[in-house]
């Protein structure tokens, strides 16, 4: 019959929709998977000529130091190239992290972290960025333990981002508060600043690759646009979730959240 005839005609219809949504699923999959194959091989071949870079740079520098009447232009030449390498090596430690988790563990074969214990070593260690612009990190613990099961350093590459971000786009005198809630069967870990904000139109890009905002005042920062991807691959790695608040202007949350220790 006619009404036979047009319901095959659907399924007909929907199943070459649903054959052509797999093959777009599959381009996208194909995609996604080169795109991290190409960040892996770029990072592995970046890592050995700049570390012969950074080689032949001290060496040079020690036979100019031997050398009488070098002038100030070479020294502040070589500092340049310094600088410039050092910061072709963060990006080069970055992208070989967003590369390591194609390899890394199930989280479920990992060993219980205190997130506590693991604040108060990268604050420490950010203290010296903050201090130089007059900016207060404070602590606050929860009483028990906020353990989780992780690879350590995953866990300090997230924490290390985040808090690092929040100094980085403060303004000098400003004060960031890390918060860290033991809330069974979670974690929470609260980042909060008052700085320059996020503008509202940027938030859904701030975990891609490379993406850096085009505000002037976030620009003007050294930086990436690695951290926060980095942020997102831990996090979802470990079953989590982040959240983003922030207005321009005033500040910035950023909320995560992460099962806590099957322990
Ligand atoms: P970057 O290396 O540029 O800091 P990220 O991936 O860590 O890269 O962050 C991406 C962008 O998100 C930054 O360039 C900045 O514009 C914005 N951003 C991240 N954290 C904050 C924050 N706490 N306050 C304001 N802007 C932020």
């Amino acid at each position: 019959s006619d009404e036979e005839a047009s319901a095959a005609l659907d399924i007909g219809h929907d199943l070459g929709r649903a054959v052509l949504n797999a093959r777009s699923f599959e381009r996208e999959q194909q995609a996604a998977a080169y795109r991290q194959q190409l960040i892996a091989t770029m990072a592995h071949e970046l890592k050995n000529p700049l570390a012969a870079v950074g080689g032949y740079l001290d060496m040079l520098e020690m036979f100019l130091a031997e050398e009488p009447g070098t002038g100030t232009q070479v020294q502040r030449s070589l500092r340049g190239i310094g600088r410039a390498t050092r910061r072709l090596d963060d990006i080069v430690a970055d992208l070989l992290t967003l590369a390591r988790f194609d390899e890394a563990a199930d989280p479920a074969s990992l060993e219980p972290h205190d997130l506590g214990a693991l604040l108060h070593d990268v604050v420490d260690g950010l203290a010296v960025q903050a201090d130089a612009r007059g900016i207060r990190v404070q602590v606050h613990l929860p009483s028990q333990q906020a353990l989780v099961d992780a690879d350590p350093s995953d866990l300090e590459r997230l924490v290390v981002n985040l808090v690092s971000n929040a100094v980085k786009y403060s303004h000098d005198g400003g004060e960031v508060d890390v918060h860290l809630e033991a809330a069974p069967p979670t974690v929470v870990l609260r980042v909060v600043d008052r700085g320059i904000g996020i503008d509202p139109a940027e938030k859904q890009r701030l975990f891609e690759e490379f993406y850096r905002s085009a505000d002037p005042a976030a620009a003007s920062q050294p930086g990436t646009g690695l951290g926060l991807a980095i942020v997102h691959r831990v996090v979802h790695h470990l079953g989590g979730r982040i959240d983003v608040e922030s207005a321009p202007g005033e500040g910035s949350v950023f909320t995560v959240t992460l099962p806590g220790s099957r322990v």
